[in-house]
């Protein structure tokens, strides 16, 4: 089996065949692949799309969209969730992601992973596929996001 590099870990169990997937997780990647071509990235020139399926099945997209002032920018997985967020949709299924890195798959930052946990709230997690715009033949990484976010923070009042 061949060893995948995802940000410096191992992990070959969690990559699978792009064609071996539900025909609804390739529209997923699809939809975040067509997505990253929107991606304003003037400074890194890292272009990364996203795609949030809701639970009524609705697609939700985006692209990360960079500033001169480089803390304003933002990343596209929270583009496409706000999109969402903004329409009401708060119950997310799945996250795609699509990026170009020549080693690894591209996975959401620590920020992302964070907001999008938000909404993996009462034991719902939301699986999470990364994949890559090009490299046939395409492998996806599958995983989700409490699997790549592990006790992160969440917030309980005490009123
Ligand atoms: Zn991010």
């Amino acid at each position: 089996m061949t060893q995948v590099f995802i940000n410096g870990a191992t992990d070959a169990a969690n990559v699978r065949e792009h064609d071996s997937l539900d025909a609804s997780i390739q529209e997923l990647i699809r939809a975040a692949a067509e997505a990253r071509n929107y991606a304003y990235c003037p400074y890194s020139n890292f272009a990364v799309g996203a795609a949030i399926r809701t639970s009524d099945g609705s697609i939700y997209t985006g692209c990360n969209i960079e500033n001169g002032a480089y803390a304003a920018s933002i990343c596209a997985e929270r583009t496409a969730a706000v999109k969402a967020l903004s329409e009401g949709k708060r119950q997310f299924v799945a996250c795609a992601v699509v990026a170009q890195q020549d080693n690894g798959f591209t996975t959401p930052c620590g920020v992302c992973r964070q907001f999008l946990a938000e909404f993996a709230s009462n034991g719902r997690d939301i699986a999470l596929y990364a994949a890559k715009p090009t490299n046939l033949p395409l492998r996806v990484l599958c995983t989700s996001v409490l699997q790549l976010l592990p006790n992160g923070f969440s917030f309980s009042s005490s009123k």
